[in-house]
C-alpha cells in the first residue's frame, strides 16, 4: 500500500491523496450533496471548488458538521487585484460556511495583474486568518517560479494542474518543479473529464483492466493509482454518482509498479490538454471566467428552485 495521505506542501495540513472535484456540479444538488457526503465518509476529505464553479454553497452545505474537511477554493482571474481578492475571499468563506479557507488558489493567471500583487494580497489573507495556505492553478513553470519568488512570509502549498494518463504534460515541467520545491500537485481531470472511458481508449482500458485484475482494482481505480503515484501528487476526480465516489475512494493507498506505470502510459492515446487551449486565449480568460461563473450561479439557483 502507498501512503493514502500527504502534507499539502509545507503547510502542515494533511490531505488524502484522492479528494473530490466539484466542477459542473449544481444541476442535481441532492444527488451531488449525497455524493460529497459519501466521499467524506470514505476519507476523501479534500474538496475542490472555485468561485467560477458556483458550487461553494453546495460544498459548504455538504461539509456542515465535519471538522476534518480540507476545503480548497479559487479566486476568479477578474478578482485578483488587492481589494477585490479580499472581497472575493470573504464571499467564498461566507458561502462555504467556514472560518478560513484551507487552500486558496489563483484559478488562472491574469495577464493584466502582476503575480506579485496577487500573491502579496494572498499573504495578507493568511495574516488575517482568512486563508490557511496559498496555491495557484493553470500556471506555467515560469509563472509558478515567479509566484514562489514573490512570496515573502509563506510558501506556495499547491499547484493545481491538469494531469492524467491522457494528459501528461505536467510530468515534464510542473511536477518535477513542485517535487524539487516541496509543493503539492493537485491533478485535476484525472479521468480527462470522462474521456478516459470513451471507446477511443479501448486499448488503454483493456490494459487498465488487466493491471486492475492483478490488484483487485477496477480500471478507474488503476487510473487514479497511476495519477497519484508521484510522492506529492493528489487527484481530485469529480463524481456525482455515488457508486463512482465509492469506486474512487477504493483507490486510496493503491500502488503500481514502475513496469505497470509505463505499460499503461504506452497504451494511452494522448488528448489535447485544456491548458493548450487556454494558453492562446489567456487574455480572454478573466472575462470568460466571470461570464461562466454568472451563468453557473443562475443555473444553480434554478436547480435549487429559487430561479
Ligand atoms: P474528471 O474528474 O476527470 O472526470 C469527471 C467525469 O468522470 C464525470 O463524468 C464522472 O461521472 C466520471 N467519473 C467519476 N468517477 C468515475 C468512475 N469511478 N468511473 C467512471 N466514471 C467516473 O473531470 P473534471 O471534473 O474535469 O476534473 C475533476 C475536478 O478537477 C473538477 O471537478 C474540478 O474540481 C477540478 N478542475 C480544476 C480545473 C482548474 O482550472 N483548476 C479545471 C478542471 C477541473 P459522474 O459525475 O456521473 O459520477
Amino acid at each position: 500500500m502507498a501512503a493514502a495521505w500527504t502534507e499539502l506542501g509545507r503547510s502542515g495540513i494533511r490531505v488524502p491523496k484522492i479528494g473530490m472535484g466539484t466542477w459542473r456540479m449544481g444541476a442535481r444538488p441532492d444527488t451531488e450533496f449525497a455524493a460529497i457526503r459519501e466521499g467524506m465518509r470514505l476519507g476523501m476529505k479534500l474538496v475542490d471548488t472555485a468561485e467560477a464553479y458556483a458550487t461553494e454553497r453546495l460544498v459548504g452545505r455538504a461539509l456542515e458538521g465535519s471538522h476534518d474537511a480540507v476545503v480548497a477554493t479559487k479566486v476568479l482571474p477578474s478578482h485578483m487585484r488587492r481589494d477585490s481578492i479580499a472581497k472575493a475571499c470573504r464571499r467564498s468563506i461566507a458561502l462555504l460556511g467556514v472560518r478560513a479557507v484551507d487552500l486558496y488558489m489563483v484559478h488562472w493567471p491574469n495577464p493584466k495583474v502582476s503575480i506579485g500583487e496577487t500573491i502579496g494580497a494572498m499573504e495578507r489573507l493568511v495574516d488575517a486568518g482568512l486563508v490557511r495556505s496559498i496555491g495557484v492553478s493553470n500556471f506555467s513553470t515560469h509563472q509558478l517560479d515567479e509566484a514562489v519568488h514573490a512570496l515573502k512570509r509563506y510558501d506556495i502549498a499547491a499547484c493545481e494542474t491538469e494531469y492524467s494518463l491522457l494528459v501528461r504534460d505536467a510530468a515534464r515541467g510542473i511536477i518535477p518543479y513542485c517535487t524539487r520545491n516541496r509543493i503539492s500537485v493537485i491533478a485535476y481531470s484525472p479521468f480527462c473529464r470522462g474521456r478516459l472511458f470513451a471507446p477511443r481508449q479501448a486499448h488503454l482500458l483493456s490494459r487498465l483492466g488487466e493491471v486492475g485484475a492483478a490488484h483487485g482494482m477496477t480500471a478507474a481505480q488503476v487510473a487514479l493509482a497511476w495519477t497519484i503515484s508521484g510522492p506529492g501528487v493528489i487527484a481530485i476526480p469529480k463524481a456525482s454518482d455515488v457508486s463512482h465516489v465509492r469506486e474512487n475512494a477504493g483507490a486510496l493507498g493503491a500502488r503500481l509498479s514502475r513496469r505497470e506505470m509505463s505499460y499503461l502510459a504506452e497504451a494511452a492515446l494522448s488528448e489535447r490538454p485544456i491548458a493548450n487551449i487556454i494558453g492562446p486565449t489567456v487574455k480572454l480568460v478573466p472575462s470568460l471566467a466571470s461570464a461562466y461563473a454568472a451563468a453557473m450561479r443562475l443555473r444553480n439557483r434554478k436547480s435549487a428552485g429559487h430561479g
